[in-house]
């Protein structure tokens, strides 16, 4: 958990403000290693504070871009920058803490509460939706344009993946793909069964008088077939 720099008092989770001397922290991007603020005025606007957003630089595998608010902090990630700004910063983690996952992830939803917000770029209502497994942080989402974050809450996803919650991720989707798996290997036998059933008993029929075997579905011949057996058979 982070402490804040103004008074050293524990922050509370998913909040940039300190509760004890009411200073704002700027806590998201210390757990990156080396960004440049060019502070270039973006286009796109905040959609908390309505003020026009900044461009800053986190020298990411040379220039990557992401918008920040000066005033709340908040931060906006065109599509996928997030997803690589969490893979490039946390890295070596090679086990799940559950339990970090579950205190994490049972966290209160931060400064604003549930309220929608516009897209930056196109002004439409973003979706808010869970990223990942028990990170217990909503992101605001523009599916064209990219993801929101409030002050605080990148600070909370580097901890998720600290904590191994994109693993529990994958290992999810993995156990996901090998249920599919099985459930279309089941599907796949039992149609192999209907088809050997249906094939031999409901079909075709033998009729040891003519060696040979006979198909339902030549209806006709069937009907003609089964005559004569009856006339010779009586
Ligand atoms: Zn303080
Ligand atoms: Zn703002
Ligand atoms: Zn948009």
């Amino acid at each position: 958990m982070a402490n804040c720099t103004n008074c050293s008092a524990p922050l509370p989770p998913d909040s940039i403000q300190c509760t004890y001397c009411g200073s704002r922290n700027d806590t998201d991007l210390a757990g990156v290693h080396y960004f440049t603020t060019h502070e270039l005025e973006s286009e796109r606007t905040c959609p908390r504070c309505a003020v026009n957003l900044k461009t800053i630089d986190l020298n990411i595998n040379g220039r990557f871009l992401i918008e920040r608010c000066n005033q709340c902090l908040g931060l906006f990630f065109d599509p996928n920058e997030l997803e690589a700004l969490l893979e490039a910063t946390v890295t070596n983690v090679f086990s799940i803490d559950r339990k970090q996952l579950d205190s994490i992830n049972s966290l209160k939803k931060g400064d604003y509460g549930v309220s929608y917000i516009k897209c930056p770029v196109c002004s439409t209502i973003m979706n808010r939706v869970n990223f990942g497994v028990k990170s217990g942080v909503i992101v605001d989402r523009c599916r064209e344009h990219g993801v929101w974050l409030d002050g605080g809450e990148l600070r909370h996803l580097f901890e998720w993946m600290k904590a191994g919650g994109k693993l529990l991720q994958q290992e999810r989707a993995e156990e996901q793909r090998r249920t599919e798996a099985r459930e279309l290997e089941r599907e796949k036998r039992k149609l192999q069964v209907q088809a050997a059933m249906g094939g031999s008993s409901a079909d075709e029929v033998s009729f040891d008088l003519f060696g040979g075997t006979l198909r339902k579905s030549d209806p006709d011949l069937f009907d003609i077939v089964v005559k004569a057996v009856r006339f010779f058979t009586k």
